[in-house]
């Protein structure tokens, strides 16, 4: 049967009090697609995109609704492609683990060496959507098109934004423009790279933005409009996860007016591995942190200087001699982002040289 002769089974989550259960999700294996026509893979991982209004308790549950539910939203999506697709996980983004990342890390990477698939796309919940997609990015290594893209309001919301969120979705996917930009995120009619783009606003529909490059490209009308070339760098670092099952602990510690210096040490004191400051300004740190965190250097952890403002880069040596207390400096990266970046370093690294040395290349 093909995939859309399987999608007519399901219902349609905008037309009645119906929900899709997870036996009503079933996977459809690639290659299916008719000759000629771009073939995507949709991989759900859950979210607000596959969310649902509920009557009692908090107002929404995320995570509620299958991938094919979801397609079969978007009947415009049939002009676009032939799919296949299978539910890795339905949970909120606040869930979303290191486990997780990996077996979507692996599932891409061997769904793109196929050549039954052209492009992947990747339903998600926003709030942690940035970081996988970080994770992604530095993880995959095929040029064909990977695209994350979520939604603001659920299913059954005035003002839904899901449908034309996938539609603009598939939109770049099959477009050969998106092939070798790295991992990208749609949402509210933006186009955005993996490195840059964060979310921006907890409720508002333009919740995501890339404060410090921009979007890449919008989507109008149903066609992608690319406004820059892509930055990635050449020496952008690309890790081999082939053999990895866990990642190293890193943590992150938030900046204030006057400081704790408990986490760090409970930190250290639990083995962390590294640790990623999201201080004040340009990665400041109260003076008791920093020498908490000039301590856990000498220790052996990894301290990586980002910051709690959404713009701006955290350089090296401005207020903070990083130099001496052998700290590295987040530059772009936000400190979740530059969490992600630290835990796949530290698998092949530790000298913080070589740390700042990834950072400099991302
Ligand atoms: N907290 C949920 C999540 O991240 C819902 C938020 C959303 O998807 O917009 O999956």
């Amino acid at each position: 049967m093909t995939f859309f002769g399987k999608l007519k089974k399901m219902m349609n989550p905008f037309s009645s009090t119906q929900v899709a259960k997870e036996e009503d999700t079933e996977k459809v294996e690639p290659g299916e697609g008719v000759r000629g026509r771009p073939k995507i893979h949709v991989l759900a991982t859950g979210g607000t995109i596959a969310g649902r209004l509920v009557s009692t308790g908090p107002r929404y549950r995320a995570g509620v609704l299958g991938f094919e539910a979801l397609l079969d939203a978007v009947p415009a999506l049939r002009g676009l492609a032939d799919y296949s697709g299978e539910q890795v996980a339905n949970i909120g983004s606040q869930d979303m683990d290191e486990s997780l990342w990996l077996k979507l890390a692996h599932r891409v990477n061997e769904l793109l060496a196929s050549p039954d698939v052209d492009g992947v796309v990747i339903t998600h919940g926003t709030d942690t959507l940035e970081e996988t997609a970080c994770f992604l990015d530095l993880t995959v290594r095929n040029p064909k098109p990977v695209v994350l893209v979520g939604a603001i309001r659920p299913v059954g919301a005035l003002g839904a934004d899901g449908p034309v969120n996938l539609l603009d979705a598939v939109t770049v996917a099959v477009n050969p423009s998106s092939v070798g930009r790295g991992v990208l995120v749609v949402m509210h009619g933006s186009l955005f790279e993996a490195r840059d783009v964060t979310k921006v606003s907890s409720s508002a529909l333009p919740a995501f933005a890339a404060p410090n490059s921009g979007p890449l490209g919008q989507l109008i009308d149903g066609r992608v409009y690319y406004g820059h070339r892509t930055g990635l760098s050449p020496k952008r670092p690309v890790f081999d996860i082939s053999n990895l099952d866990k990642l190293p602990q890193v943590d992150i510690v938030y900046g204030y007016a006057g400081a704790s210096t408990l986490p760090v040490k409970a930190l250290v004191d639990a083995g962390c591995r590294g640790i990623v400051s999201a201080g004040v300004g340009n990665g400041n740190l109260h003076r008791d942190v920093l020498a908490a965190l000039a301590n856990a250097s000498g220790r052996g952890v990894v301290v990586v200087r980002a910051s709690r403002i959404p713009s701006g880069l955290t350089l090296r040596n401005v207020e903070v001699d990083d130099n001496r207390f052998g700290f590295v400096a987040a530059g772009a990266l936000n400190p979740q982002k530059a969490r992600v970046l630290l835990q796949l370093v530290l698998t092949r690294a530790r000298k913080p040289e070589e740390v700042q040395k990834a950072f400099d290349n991302y």
